[in-house]
């Protein structure tokens, strides 16, 4: 069994859109015979966190780790079968193994841990487009940005998916990408080849395509843009009110730790979902939607875990 330590909340479909239902517990895939339920396990800005916090870091002293996530994952995996491990970008810098590995250690841990996707975050161009480039190959996931145009940096392209389409137990999954406007945070010469489209209008292309063209029944963005401005700043929260149609906002960038996922509720529209663990892997986000034999999402659950000692092995 599972256990949630933060948080426990269900939401159910109500009318148009998914309300908060209160606490209950969660019971699995098994709960409800005859409906689909697909886990989805998050991260954000990792930040090459490969060891827990050290004492002396205060409210995060001994969190995180990548083996205790990796021990986190493999038992969510073994309740839920049917799951997706998506991450929101920021793997590069933050510990001396950035310095020492580039990030490729990220991305063999990464691998090992079975992720499906990821998408490009800002620290990713802290080596340049050849700093990528260079170690991309130890990811074995494709990384997914929807609004970089890679047209002048081929050499990066090839690792990067427009969108993605996954079968998940007979449910279709769409997934896209956006990154953050360039500007004030990464110079010029390290994104070379590489432009920034407005993320509102690339959402709306996007979910045309994913929703309407390819018939997605759940559409998934990977966002590193922000969680929320004071200064009205394109972000999650200002995508998911602007488009319809993403019913999962992973966030990132912001680092903001969302105790719960938040609910933007639109009139006579299906809601959209944003969610955000922090950042250095010491929270594992996990949100589960259940589908009905026709593919319509009915409901969500989700919880924030704490990657903490529980999942030290031994
Ligand atoms: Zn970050």
């Amino acid at each position: 069994m599972i256990d949630r330590k933060t948080f426990l909340k269900q939401s159910a479909v109500v009318g148009a859109g998914l309300t908060l239902a209160g606490l209950k517990p969660m019971l699995g895939y098994s709960r409800n015979p005859g409906m689909k339920l697909i886990t989805i396990m998050h991260t954000n800005d990792t930040h090459a966190r490969i060891d827990p916090f050290p004492a002396g870091s205060g409210s995060l002293a001994g969190l995180g780790g990548a083996a205790r996530r990796m021990a986190l994952i493999n038992k969510i995996r073994d309740k839920y079968p049917h799951n997706l491990l998506l991450d929101a970008g920021d793997t590069f810098q933050g510990t001396p193994y950035f310095n020492y590995y580039n990030g490729a250690l990220d991305f063999k841990l990464m691998s090992m841990m079975g992720y499906d996707a990821s998408t490009i975050g800002n620290h990713e161009f802290d080596n340049a487009v050849e700093g990528f480039v260079e170690v991309a190959p130890k990811a074995k996931f494709p990384f997914v940005s929807s609004n970089y145009d890679f047209i002048d940096a081929p050499e990066m392209a090839q690792f990067i998916r427009e969108q993605l389409v996954l079968h998940v137990n007979g449910v279709k999954v769409g997934i896209f990408g956006l990154g953050v406007d360039f500007r004030n945070l990464v110079l010029p010469h390290l994104h070379k080849g590489v432009i920034y489209y407005d993320p509102v209008l690339v959402s709306e292309q996007m979910v045309r395509r994913l929703r309407t063209e390819q018939q997605c029944d759940l559409v998934i963005c990977l966002s590193h843009i922000g969680y929320q401005y004071s200064d009205g700043r394109v972000s999650d929260v200002v995508v998911a009110n602007e488009v319809d149609g993403i019913d999962l906002i992973i966030g990132g960038h912001t680092h903001t730790l969302l105790d719960e996922p938040v609910i933007i509720e639109k009139q006579g529209k299906e809601p959209t979902i944003i969610s955000q663990v922090g950042h250095a892997g010491v929270v594992l986000g996990q949100i589960d939607f259940e589908f009905d034999r026709t593919n319509r999402l009915r409901r969500t659950w989700a919880a924030n875990h704490r990657v903490d000692q529980t999942y030290d092995m031994v």
